[in-house]
């Protein structure tokens, strides 16, 4: 689509988050979809489901055989709670086991895959017709919802998002060592921002934040400016 043409169609009342792991991307626009009263879609948490299922399957997340699978996938985000969207595999609650080290150290393959691709950002946009969304992903303001009326890029150095990730691992019992943390963050963009399909890139129009040295709180105040701003309160 050329920038005239995405120019010409309606602007969407959405939020796009983008940027790569471990910049606060799902804490940010949870917070921010409270605040401002949206609904808040961790397109992230479908890419992990969808890894799932291809790890049940026996199956190299790199292979071919992924399209098949995750086409024949019942995937849902049930955004209509309060508390973090619930995740849903072929019916079942998988809200936990998605966030297991397998799953995350095959998800940028899984999520590589064109057919994988095609199907959750169907599945995403089929989310446009709620009234006011924070969209959290990779893809959002360059494909999913390039008519997005905000889009923010959040960045961190690598370190910066290590050091949080592996907090969070030590907060909730994980047991987690900085290093390899790291290597994985790092492998994740690697692998994330050269892929083919939808690459991880800020769209010419997002607002790109450094959050390296800001707390949460002064994250979500300039988030909160933008979206008055753009959006309206
Ligand atoms: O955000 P989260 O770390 O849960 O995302 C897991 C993985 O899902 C990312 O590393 C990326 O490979 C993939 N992803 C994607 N496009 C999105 C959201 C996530 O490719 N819109």
């Amino acid at each position: 689509m050329t920038a005239s043409q995405q120019a010409q169609e309606p602007v969407v009342k959405v939020v796009a988050i983008d940027g790569p792991a471990g910049t606060g991307k799902s804490t940010v626009a949870g917070l921010l979809a409270d605040r401002v009263g949206a609904t808040m879609l961790d397109t992230g948490a479908m890419y992990r489901a969808a890894t799932l299922a291809v790890l049940r399957a026996g199956v190299d997340p790199s292979s071919e055989q992924v399209g098949t699978i995750v086409d024949a996938a019942d995937i849902r985000l049930d955004v209509s709670g309060d508390d973090a969207p619930v995740v849903f595999l072929d019916g079942e609650d998988v809200s936990t086991q998605i966030r297991s080290d397998e799953v995350t150290a095959a998800v940028s393959a899984v999520s590589a895959n064109p057919e994988v691709r095609r199907k959750l950002v169907q599945l995403q946009q089929a989310h446009a017709d709620d009234e006011f969304l924070v969209v959290e992903g990779r893809d959002i303001g360059t494909v999913v919802f390039p008519n997005a009326a905000l889009k923010v890029f959040l960045t961190a150095t690598s370190q910066a998002r290590a050091e949080r990730r592996h907090r969070q691992n030590v907060e909730s019992g994980r047991p987690s060592d900085l290093t390899e943390v790291l290597e994985s963050v790092n492998r994740r963009d690697h692998l994330d921002s050269t892929r083919a399909v939808s690459p991880l890139r800020a769209a010419d129009d997002a607002i790109v934040v450094d959050t390296s040295d800001l707390t949460l709180e002064q994250v979500l105040d300039r988030l909160t400016e933008l979206v008055d701003e753009r959006i309206g309160a």
